[in-house]
Formats: structure tokens, sequence, C-alpha cells
């Protein structure tokens, strides 16, 4: 019998598990993981913090249905892969055999490297246990300053302010990620978190953290202000965990480098998630996408492969749909100014391809609250970007993912008055008919 053993029990970890025992009732499936908690919903994580859903919502899978998948929990930590004699070592159990593996490790959350970072009120929000410690430090805290730009950032903002904390937002340029956002897209988002009470600081970056007995107290900025604070909460990205892999032998870049069918250097292991960097057939380069959907379909394919099926992995444009400070907000494929706002690592929730600047011209519209962006290509939209009202959203994936011709409207698309949103919504109808 094949054993199957999956490092990370995080969303394409748990549907490459689901896809295994779909496809082989008898096969053996190991899941191993350092997360206490197994598998929960990390976007979840956000909306458990402003309150708007108990913890119990983030587990997505009941009991009955683990049993059902018939798969052996083995809890540790994963310290070693050696491919010649296909096994793992296991903190807590030792050794273990593999026939094919699956690292689905994911990506860590990269610390605050300032003076201070080591005392009691540095939050971070990765994993169930740090939402847990910041409703755990909420009653004895007044006052946060959060650093970080895009998804996470914001969403430990608005956690923060639900919970009934005066937020200072410290922001590195003049504007809210200027990387991804246009300077309209920006701005809606800073009005909104202002209007909710948060002070935003523009060029400003932490310089030391201060505390008392041990308990946060302030931070002192690079340029000597000091902020009083109980709480400070990190934002600043994550980086792919791939130091197994790398001591391992395999392929690794910016992640563990695969193959079109998910598998590493290493025929008989795999890699999925935010751990995997993939080629990308649209731009030509390989990518990591933090995004939970991209993911869970490279979990349920690696497991075709796992199981000797050869399927292809076919990178559909990455997509997020996210609220932004209370914003609805849908990011469809390369939507990125090219404008380096100092963000080194990448953000969770979000796609290298978001960021890569293609040959397009940006045109953009629409009342405040409800504005749209379109990446106009020669031929085709090569990214969108969709704030406030989200009829026009599901037309543009659509619409880019099939690479739909907008020749015959490129030209009215690119003229400043034109009514974006309607333009696109009548030409898609029109393609269907
Ligand atoms: C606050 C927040 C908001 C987000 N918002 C969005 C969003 O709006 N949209 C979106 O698409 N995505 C969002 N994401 C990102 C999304 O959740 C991730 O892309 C997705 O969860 C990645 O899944 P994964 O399977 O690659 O890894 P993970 O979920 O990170 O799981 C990795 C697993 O590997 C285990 N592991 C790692 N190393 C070892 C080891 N050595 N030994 C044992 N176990 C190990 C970990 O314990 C964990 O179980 C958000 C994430 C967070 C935290």
């Amino acid at each position: 019998m094949t054993r199957h053993v999956i490092i990370g029990t995080g969303i394409s970890g748990f549907a490459a598990a689901q896809t295994l025992r779909s496809l082989d009732p008898a096969t053996e499936i190991l899941l191993v993981s350092d997360d206490p908690h197994g598998f929960y919903s990390r976007p979840g994580l956000a909306y458990y913090l402003t309150g708007e859903i108990p913890e119990k919502q983030l587990f997505l899978f009941s009991k009955k249905g683990k049993l059902n998948l018939d798969v052996q929990h083995v809890k540790g930590r994963v310290t070693r892969i050696d491919p010649k004699s296909h096994s793992i070592e296991v903190n807590t159990s030792g050794t273990l055999a593999y026939d094919r593996l699956l690292l689905a490790t994911g990506a860590r959350a990269v610390p605050l490297d300032v003076p201070g970072a080591d005392l009691q009120g540095l939050v971070k929000l990765d994993d169930l246990e740090d939402t847990r410690h910041i409703l755990s430090l909420v009653r004895r805290t007044k006052t946060a300053v959060v650093v970080g730009g895009g998804v996470v950032a914001v969403e430990l903002v608005e956690g923060l302010v639900a919970q009934g904390i005066k937020v200072h937002y410290f922001l590195r340029g003049d504007r809210y990620w200027p990387s991804m956002l246009s300077e309209v897209e920006s701005r809606i988002v800073e009005g909104k978190l202002a209007h909710d009470g948060v002070t935003l600081h523009r060029h400003t970056e932490i310089g030391e953290i201060l505390g008392k007995r041990g308990k946060v107290t302030g931070v002192c900025t690079t340029k000597g202000d000091i902020v009083r604070c109980d709480m400070v909460a990190v934002g600043i990205g994550v980086k792919p965990r791939i130091e197994l892999a790398q001591a391992a032998g395999l392929k690794t870049d910016r992640g563990i480098l695969l193959n079109e069918y998910l598998q590493t250097s290493d025929a008989d292991i795999f890699a999925t998630g935010d751990v995997a960097q993939i080629f990308d057939p649209v731009s030509g380069r390989s990518a990591i996408d933090d995004l939970w959907y991209p993911g869970r379909k490279q979990g349920r394919v690696a497991a075709f492969n796992m199981a000797g099926q050869n399927q292809k992995y076919q990178r559909t444009v990455a997509t997020n749909i996210l609220r932004l400070a209370g914003v609805m907000t849908t990011i469809i494929g390369a939507i990125g100014s090219g404008r380096d706002d100092g963000q080194v690592y990448m953000t969770r929730g979000s796609s290298e391809t978001w960021q890569q600047l293609p040959n397009t011209i940006a045109t953009e519209g629409g009342p405040e609250m409800s504005h749209l962006r379109l990446m106009v290509g020669e031929q085709t939209l090569l990214g969108a970007l969709v704030m406030g009202d989200q009829k026009i959203a599901r037309p543009l994936k659509e619409m880019i993912n099939t690479r739909v011709d907008i020749t015959p409207i490129r030209e009215q698309l690119l003229q400043s008055s034109a009514q974006l949103g309607q333009l696109v919504m009548d030409y898609w109808i029109s393609t269907k008919n």
C-alpha cells in the first residue's frame, strides 16, 4: 500500500488529503503539522478578530467529516527530510517513512527587527494562536500602533478598532499600498480608516519599541517621535517556509520550484500553497500566490499526481475578493503600479503576479466607494480592481481569465469620459449572445 505523507494542515495540505482519499479508499495518508489546531480558515481570522464570527466558525470541517477522511494525524514539527531513504524526522515521533511526500508548509510572518521586539504586547495575525493572543490582551489595551502594508496590516487595524482600541497606523511611504493601488484607491481606504478614528502617520517607521517591566509602553519612530501605546501589531509580510526543502537539496528560489505537475526537483516530493513557486505561462516567470483558492486547487492537483495520475496544474488569473477597511474589493490579474514602496516581503492574501507591470494602459473611473480600474492591453484586459459595488467583478474575472478580445471597445475604454463599468458590462453581455 502506498504511504502518502503531507506536511501541513492548511488548505492546500487538507485539500490534498481529501482528494487522495477520494481517489483511493485504502491508501495510507499521514497529515503532519506543528499547528495544534489543525485545519481552519486563515482568512477567517480577521473576522474572528473583529468579533463578526465566533471561533468555531473558523473550522470548516466537522469532526465527523474528519473521521470519514480516515487520515492519521501526527502532531509535531518536521525537522528533516531525507529524500534518499524516503523518510522524514518529526520532533515528537521520530522517523516516518513515505512513498510520496507533499510539502504544504505555507509561509511564516516576518518579525519586526527593532530593539524591544521581545516585549509583551507585540502581536501578529498569522494563525489561530496569534488571534487568541491578541484577544487576550484587548482588555488591558487602550492604544495600539500597527505597522505594515497590504491586506493583513489593514485587517489588524480594523480588528483592533472593532475591539475599541485607539489605533495609530504607520505608513512607510506617502500612502497605503502604493505598489498595488492607485492614488484614488489608497485614498478611499485611508478615508475610511480616518472616518473610523484611525490616526495615519505617513513616512513613519518604528525605530524602537519602548517598554517597562517587560511590557510595551510606546514606540520611538526613526525620526525620534514617541507614540505611547500598549500594543504593537505587525503585518509587514510573510516568507515561504522553504528551509526543510533547502536542507533536503530540493531546488528553491523565493519558494520551492515546481514543474507543471507540482513536482519538486525530487520526483516523489510535491509542494503546494504559499510555499510553492509555480511557472506562470502568461508572464513566463515563476510566481508565488499567497491565496486560499489557488492553494486548494494546487492541493487537489498534487494529490492526483501523488496518486500516479498525470495532471497539469493550470494556473488561473490570481484573484482575491476581500474587504479593505470595510470596502469590498476584488483584485484580478496584473494590477501593479510598478512603484517600489519598500515592501520587501509578500503579504498574505496577495499574489506576486499582481505586482507585475504588464504592457497596459491603466484607466480608472467611477465615484468614490464604487471605483473601477482596468489594465488595458493590446487586445485583452490584463487586470482589474473593483472597489465598492461588485456587480462588474464576475464578468471582469471571466473576461480576463478567458482573454476575451476587447478590440471593439478598446478606444472607448481609454477615453477619460468613459463609463467603464457600463461599457464592460454591455460588451460582456454582447459576447454571450
Ligand atoms: C489574516 C489572514 C488573512 C488572509 N486573507 C486572505 C484573503 O483575503 N484571501 C486569500 O485568498 N488568502 C488570504 N490569506 C492567505 C491564505 O490563508 C493562505 O494563502 C493559505 O492559508 C495558505 O495555505 P497553505 O496550505 O499554503 O499553508 P498554511 O495555511 O500556512 O499551512 C501551513 C501548515 O504547515 C505546517 N507546517 C509548516 N512547517 C512545518 C513543519 N516543519 N513541521 C510541521 N508542520 C509544519 C503549519 O503548522 C500549517 O499547518 C490570509 C491569511 C491570513 C493569516
